[in-house]
């Protein structure tokens, strides 16, 4: 199999504000193998750039030409950046169901009619811009980026002017001491769960906090993002918190997502299917195991001004897969 790549910047349509800074650019990288093609996000907070991207993708191996044999070819990537290794996983997943000439789904015998519907995201920001972003989107499913001062008021503002579902990210921007003081009060706004309230190595954290609202009779679940990247992270949280969040760039691709899955099944753990900023090359592999996920945040498409592939559509909160053989991307034709 040929490994090629190629640069991928991405615009973003507004500036994207969250715990750990602001961005209105990415430069991810298209991964392809033979007719199979991923992506990898360059998250700057995940220590990843382009140019990593690119020097890792320099120094791998000839893969081999068992596409079939899925685990033999990953084993062959060299440890090195999680976003790279995930695209290959991503184009040799691609590559699978184009040579069998099935859409992925179908082959990891998942329904496609299954879907969560989506949360759309809003940025940190003032909570009166907050409000109108959430007012007007007319979502019924929000996700909010929290982790800084005035949390409480952004929260108000925008329950005061929506009934929408929603769902908070912290991005691990607090500490125990303000966690523990925020999260009672957020849960007076029926918010469905709260994103990495804590510090990412802070695992010991995750059980006192537990603890702790328990006592308060504080029943807002608590979900692991960046504290949760492989199935082993699952194992270390099982107890602490009431699901995981999986997103192909953490977990290197879809097999290990798969597993991550199922490990946090195995734990009672509810599980949310999530992106970074991509196109719809990587948002649309991940897609493909929404059918297992009880929670969907795959919105990174919409957050781009120009996306160059076609692939999951979306009707306000729903999301669609598409029926072509692989992950189902198409490249546009203005792009
Ligand atoms: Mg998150």
């Amino acid at each position: 199999m040929k490994l090629r790549w190629e640069s991928l910047p991405l615009e973003l349509k507004t500036t994207f504000r969250i715990a750990h800074g602001a961005s209105d650019k990415r430069f991810n990288v298209l991964v392809f193998l033979d007719d199979g093609v991923g992506e990898a996000a360059a998250v700057p907070y995940y220590g990843e750039s382009q140019e990593g991207i690119i020097e890792y993708l320099k120094t791998v191996p000839d893969l081999g030409e068992e596409v079939f044999d899925l685990d033999q070819v990953l084993a062959r990537r060299p440890p090195g950046s999680r976003a790279a290794r995930s695209a290959i996983d991503q184009a040799l997943h691609d590559l699978w169901g184009k040579r069998l000439g099935q859409p992925l789904y179908k082959l990891l015998g998942l329904n496609p009619m299954r879907l969560p519907p989506t949360s759309i995201t809003i940025g940190m920001d003032d909570p009166k811009v907050m409000a109108r972003q959430a007012r007007e989107s007319g979502q019924p499913i929000l996700k909010l980026k929290l982790g800084g001062d005035c949390d409480e008021e952004r929260v108000s503002a925008i329950r005061a002017v929506t009934n929408a579902k929603i769902r908070v990210d912290a991005n691990a921007g607090w500490s125990r001491e303000q966690a523990l003081k925020i999260i009672p009060r957020l849960a007076e706004f029926d918010l469905e769960f709260i994103e990495q309230p804590l510090a990412v190595e802070d695992l010991q954290g995750y059980f006192w906090l537990k603890k702790e609202l328990r006592e308060l009779n504080v029943n807002l679940p608590i979900f692991a993002d960046e504290s949760v990247k492989t199935s082993r992270d699952v194992v270390l949280l099982a107890g602490a918190v009431d699901g995981v969040v999986v997103k192909l760039m953490k977990t290197e691709g879809i097999r290990e997502a798969l597993r991550t899955i199922h490990t946090a099944r195995a734990h009672d753990m509810q599980v949310m299917l999530s992106c970074m900023v991509e196109s719809s090359v990587g948002v649309t592999a991940a897609a493909h195991l929404a059918p297992l996920c009880d929670h969907v945040d795959l919105d990174g498409p919409l957050l781009i001004r120009i996306d160059p592939y076609a692939g999951l559509t979306y009707d306000g909160s729903k999301i669609t897969l598409p029926e072509r053989p692989g992950i189902g991307v198409m490249k546009r034709s203005t792009a």
